[in-house]
This record gives C-alpha cells, sequence and structure tokens, in this order.
C-alpha cells in the first residue's frame, strides 16, 4: 500500500462522510476505540493475574491468549460494519442515480410532448422528435445497464465466444461514436503494433466493453468551454493502442482529461460509482459502465485496471486472451 492509499484509509472524517454514517459508526474508528479498550484491559487483567497466579509465565500468556482474542472480535465487527455501511453507501447511490437519470429525461420528454401537442413552434418539430429519441434512448441504455448488473450478479454472464480481430470492433465504436468525437473536438490517435493478433472473447460484449471506454475517455476530456475556463488549453487527443502480449492481447484508452481524484481510486469499478471530480464536468452517467466493462473483461479470462492523475488524464487498459492459431 502507497503513502498516499495509507493517508486515505486513515482520513476517517472524509470516509465517514463519504459512506453517509456518523464518525462514531465507521468501521476504522470503532477499530481505534476497541484497539484502546484492548489495551486497557490488557493492562489490568495482567496486573489482576498478577495478584492472583504466582507464575508470570502463565500471566503473560494468559494476557497475550485474552488481547489475542479480543483482536480477532473487534476485526470482526470492524469488517462486518464496513459491508453494512457498504451496502447502505451503494442503496443510497443506486436510489441518487437511477431517480435522477430516469426522472430527467422523463421530465424532458413530458416537456417536449406538451409542446409537440400545444402545436406551438411547428417548424421545430424536427428538433423535438430527434430530442424525444435522444432521452429515451438514455432511459433505454440505463434499463439496459441495470439488466445487465442483475444479470452479473446472478453469475448469469452468457458470453458467445469466438475467434475476431479487436480492431474490428474498435472501428465499428470509432464511427459509432463520430459525432461525440466531433462535438467534443477530439483528436482521436490509434497505434497498433503490426497487425495485432485475433482474441478469443465475445464481440458484442467486447464492443459494450470498448463503446464504455472511449465514451468516458470523450466525455471526461471535459467540453470545450469547461477546458477553456478551468484548465486552459487541455490537451484533446485520445490516444488508442494495441499491443501483443505473451498471451494477450492489451488495449489502452488514454486520454488528457479531468483524470481521478487519488481518494476515489479504490471505487471505480464499484457500480454506481461516479467521483466528485467527473461529476462537476459530466452530470450524464450512472456509474455502471466500468463495473459491466470489468466483469465482462475478467469473464473472457482477461484483466482491467488503470492509472491516472487528476487535471492530467487517464489510462484505462485492459487485456483479451489471444485465440488459438
Ligand atoms: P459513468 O461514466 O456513467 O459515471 P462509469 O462506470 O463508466 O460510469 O465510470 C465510473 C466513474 O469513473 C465515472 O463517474 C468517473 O468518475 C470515473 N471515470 C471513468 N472513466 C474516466 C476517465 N476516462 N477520466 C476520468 N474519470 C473517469
Amino acid at each position: 500500500m502507497d503513502l498516499l492509499h495509507l493517508n486515505d484509509e486513515l482520513n476517517i472524517v472524509g470516509q465517514a462522510k463519504k459512506y453517509g454514517i456518523p464518525l462514531w459508526q465507521h468501521p476504522q474508528f470503532l477499530f481505534l476505540v476497541m484497539g484502546v479498550i484492548i489495551i486497557l484491559s490488557s493492562t489490568l487483567s495482567y496486573f489482576i493475574g498478577r495478584r492472583y497466579i504466582t507464575d508470570p509465565e502463565v500471566v503473560a500468556l494468559f494476557v497475550i491468549v485474552l488481547t489475542l482474542v479480543l483482536l480477532v472480535l473487534a476485526f470482526i465487527i470492524a469488517k462486518s460494519f464496513e459491508k453494512l455501511a457498504e451496502a447502505s453507501r451503494l442503496k443510497s447511490e443506486f436510489i441518487g442515480i437511477v431517480s435522477h437519470q430516469l426522472r430527467s429525461p422523463l421530465s424532458n420528454m413530458k416537456w417536449i410532448a406538451e409542446l409537440l401537442a400545444s402545436g406551438k413552434n411547428n417548424h421545430k418539430q424536427e428538433e423535438y422528435f430527434q430530442m424525444l429519441q435522444e432521452n429515451s434512448t438514455r432511459m433505454q441504455e440505463l434499463i439496459n445497464d441495470l439488466l445487465m448488473v442483475s444479470r452479473i450478479e446472478e453469475g448469469g454472464l452468457a458470453l458467445k465466444k469466438k475467434e475476431f480481430a479487436l480492431q474490428d470492433s474498435l472501428s465499428e465504436v470509432i464511427s459509432s461514436l463520430q459525432p461525440m468525437i466531433r462535438a467534443a473536438n477530439i483528436i482521436l490517435k490509434v497505434e497498433t503494433e503490426g497487425n495485432p493478433p485475433k482474441v478469443f472473447a465475445d464481440p458484442r460484449q467486447m464492443h459494450q466493453v470498448l463503446d464504455n471506454l472511449l465514451e468516458n475517455a470523450i466525455k471526461y476530456t471535459g467540453r470545450t468551454k469547461d477546458a477553456v475556463l478551468k484548465d486552459g488549453a487541455r490537451d484533446r487527443t485520445v490516444t488508442i493502442r494495441l499491443k501483443k502480449e505473451a498471451r494477450h492481447l492489451r488495449c489502452e484508452i488514454e486520454d488528457r482529461g479531468v483524470g481521478i481524484p487519488q481518494e476515489d481510486k479504490k471505487y471505480i469499478f464499484q457500480k454506481f460509482f461516479r467521483s466528485t471530480n467527473a461529476l462537476r464536468h459530466e452530470t450524464q452517467g450512472s456509474g455502471l459502465g466500468l463495473y459491466i466493462a470489468n466483469s465482462i473483461v475478467k469473464s473472457s479470462g482477461g484483466k482491467m485496471g488503470f492509472r491516472s492523475k487528476e487535471h492530467k488524464g487517464s489510462t484505462f487498459w485492459f487485456t483479451l486472451p489471444i485465440a488459438r492459431q
């Protein structure tokens, strides 16, 4: 564990805020209190033992065993509190994200439908229908993601694996994201070493993984307006690299965007997690994309990870098994 990570673990007040629980219910705080109680009770039992047991070695053994038992108990209790706090955080984030991400497109649709029904601004009908379509797509995507999460949790992620070229899926994803790439002024670079070998995975699911990672890289590079106002002229390059490793193909997607704050890094692959930093830049998102992408890659026999620095950018990567020739 690096020093910065240790610092996050020890920031009990910050963590209590994140979990949304009072300090006295925080697992690490309880663990500290229990530690103090253990030290006091061990000292006390040492003095009592010395008074009633003549052999000092028996006293020492008694105190050590008692301390160990109490420590193990304290650890188990603190761990179960941690799980409860985590479950409570997930529940409130689930409710917050689902209600917000469903309510806002739904209110937009109601408002557009009212405008259409009123017959005013008839010349804008085409624009209104397009907005209706965009909002219903947003809702549909969230519902699909929620269904996918429930399938993953029930262990029912059925992958139809076959041999295919990942760069073909990549080209499809890039062309479907062209409007977003253009709107965000992104300079997209694809770097491949020679002719990348075919992989063995589910092409449809890998399409979703690539789509999520690339969409995030674009979204979290930030809007041009924000970048000029807050970050000066931000580099708007997104680079995709395909590299062959011993038995895997590695895909990296690097951006120079908002990056991820150190204290949020450990939560990034958890479902419904959205970093405060990202929320400031991008209001749309469910915090499910990376959880799903990571589960798909793991079930395909690969790994996923990232490195990131706040305000500097992020590189998300994953590996997939190379198909046997
Ligand atoms: P969403 O983008 O819908 O919020 P994801 O599961 O795809 O959900 O991502 C989870 C969180 O990880 C995001 O809310 C954001 O905080 C962070 N994140 C993901 N990709 C990036 C990136 N390229 N740059 C900065 N932060 C990122």
